[in-house]
């Protein structure tokens, strides 16, 4: 027997309809690529997505189906570009402009994408590599004629602008399925080319809905919300789907995304929640001990994830400013989010410290994610918090496999997504990592963990950034280097590193050298790039040895 429940897409522009009809009023505030602070609303994004949808179609032929690239910040018009697009069945592929020219000319080009719409400040990028995009028709300049480049050797330039004045406010959305691909986003590829996901409006919905809930990322409309998480890496985690949801306000940083100009748009508008990868968090703190009249008082709290939160970043927060930290982790096969550190009823008991070692974790699987972790040979390991292996995954918003069928290896037959990360599982179902399972140091035939490494020696005064990566060793077959950035004018020498590590991590762990460089080679998503140090450091011998 079946169900008698109506049937009613999971589409993302419901998600807007909603916002438009019940949150109408509530701002979104954007700081432009142009500059100025700029304020529109919920109701007037639908206006212009409905737009934007119908001038696609008209002028440009953009069909159901056809994938179009956006290369923007966060902020209004990605916005409208995003929900008109999705609304009528294109695919929204986002292009993360930290990417080297090589890549980007393949996903470009391995995506099929027909049209790019580009904000202002990534009009160099195109005009130096259209030549490599065959494919692409032509480029929509997302700004208004005013700031349209004079002289821009791009193919085809449109104004945006110019575009959705000729659109329809009042374009109906056609009935599509909630199976339908709208968005699609690369993965950063630090082995191989990238491999591209390809999510579908269901995935969107469901995944947004899963972020809202109170053990999540707990949104609601009284919340002020900050999306510093890219809407072109990962989907901004959520929020660009699940702040309209709950009809939230919205403020978009755009391009500034230093500690000043964040603090700026905290305080002005009051954000409550924010989300953002622990660098940005580093740099904000860097400027607020700069200053230390300001205050956060507005900023309940900050997701923080991307890439392992170091303890020390925790507790500057909660500690220092009140702001409670929401430790995540996720990876854009997952929509992103996976996991979240919100604490369980059971462990309401635990002494404050006790609790801070489970907090520090990267968190547990809300409804909708499913994990495990085998060995090599895909057998279960016990959730004790010392046993790690492969971090595998199921659900509806990660993915069953890559677009163009591309790392196949990676999706078993029961459908589980091997993460190619290594973590423990807790008795209470906390996760945490302990490392890329290419990155572990493999030590006598033991697992150091080079993240446990990197976010001890962070706490060592004077240790800006730290990376640790194995050596080849005759006897161990890998030991441990730590490359250190120092901060500014710090005095720390390679003894207090390791002074400061010992008794913080087991004794066999300790790096063997300790090396000091003045910058740690990041990827394109902000990540310590591994691959680009290890090739820095493949000649490194220990002295010892
Ligand atoms: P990406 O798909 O570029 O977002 O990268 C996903 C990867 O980032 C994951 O597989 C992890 O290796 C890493 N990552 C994400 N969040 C965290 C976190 N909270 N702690 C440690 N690593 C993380």
């Amino acid at each position: 027997m079946l169900g008698l429940m109506q049937d009613w897409p999971l589409l993302v522009t419901r998600i807007l309809d909603h916002a438009a009809q019940w949150h109408g009023d509530r701002e979104i505030v954007s700081r432009s690529v142009e500059g100025p602070i700029h304020r529109t609303t919920y109701a007037e994004l639908d206006r212009r997505a409905r737009s934007i949808a119908s001038a696609a179609g008209r002028e440009l032929n953009i069909k159901r189906g056809d994938v179009i690239a956006t290369m923007a910040w966060n902020g209004w018009r990605h916005l409208e570009v995003w929900y008109g697009l999705m609304g009528i069945g294109a695919v929204v592929h986002t292009l993360n402009p930290r990417l080297f020219a090589d890549q980007l000319d393949y996903i470009v080009n391995h995506a099929g994408d027909q049209w790019i719409f580009t904000d202002l400040t990534f009009v160099p990028i195109f005009e130096k590599l259209q030549d490599r995009l065959a494919a692409v028709k032509g480029f929509v300049v997302m700004t208004d004629r005013a700031h349209m480049p004079a002289e821009t050797k791009l193919r085809n330039p449109i104004c945006y602008e110019d575009l959705i004045a000729s659109g329809d406010t009042g374009f109906a959305w056609p009935q599509l399925d909630e199976n339908e691909a709208c968005g699609m986003c690369y993965t950063s590829g630090t082995t191989g080319n990238p491999k591209g996901v390809v999510y579908s409006h269901r995935s969107n919905v469901l995944h947004a809905m899963m972020a809202v809930a109170p053990d999540a990322l707990a949104l609601s409309s009284r919340d002020t919300v900050m999306p510093v998480v890219p809407m072109f890496h990962a989907n901004s985690w959520s929020l660009a789907f699940s702040a309209p949801m709950v009809g939230a306000k919205l403020v978009m940083p755009g391009p500034k995304l230093d500690g000043q100009s964040l603090y700026e748009l905290i305080d002005a508008e009051q954000v409550t929640m924010s989300a953002a990868v622990p660098t940005i968090w580093l740099m904000l703190l860097h400027h607020l001990e700069q200053n230390p009249h300001l205050k956060l008082p507005h900023l309940e709290r900050v997701a923080i994830g991307g890439s392992a939160c170091p303890e020390a970043l925790m507790r500057a927060f909660v500690e220092r400013y009140d702001t409670e930290v929401l430790h995540a982790w996720g990876m854009t096969e997952s929509s992103p989010l996976g996991t979240f550190g919100a604490r369980k009823g059971t462990l309401k008991h635990l002494a404050h410290e006790e609790w801070w070692r489970i907090k520090v974790k990267q968190g547990r699987p809300p409804f909708g994610v499913e994990m495990k972790i085998t060995d090599d040979e895909g057998r279960a390991l016990p959730h004790d918090g010392k046993a790690f292996g492969r971090l595998k995954i199921r659900g509806p918003a990660i993915a069953k496999s890559y677009f163009k069928d591309d790392g196949a290896s990676s999706f078993d037959a029961e459908g589980w997504f091997d993460t190619g990360d290594v973590s423990t599982l807790d008795e209470h179902g906390y996760m945490a990592i302990t490392d890329r399972s290419k990155d572990v140091i493999k030590s006598g035939g033991e697992w150091i963990s080079s993240i446990e490494l990197e976010n001890a020696a962070i706490g060592c005064p004077g240790v800006a950034e730290a990376a640790a990566i194995g050596i080849a060793h005759p006897k161990w077959s890998e030991r441990p280097l730590l490359v250190v950035v120092k901060k500014a004018n710090a005095e720390v020498s390679r003894e207090d590193v390791l002074a400061h590590l010992t008794g913080k991590v087991a004794k066999w762990w300790l790096p063997d050298d300790v090396v000091f460089v003045d910058e740690i080679p990041h990827t394109a998503a902000g990540k310590i790039s591994k691959l680009t140090l290890r090739q820095m450091f493949k000649d490194f011998v220990f002295e010892a040895n």
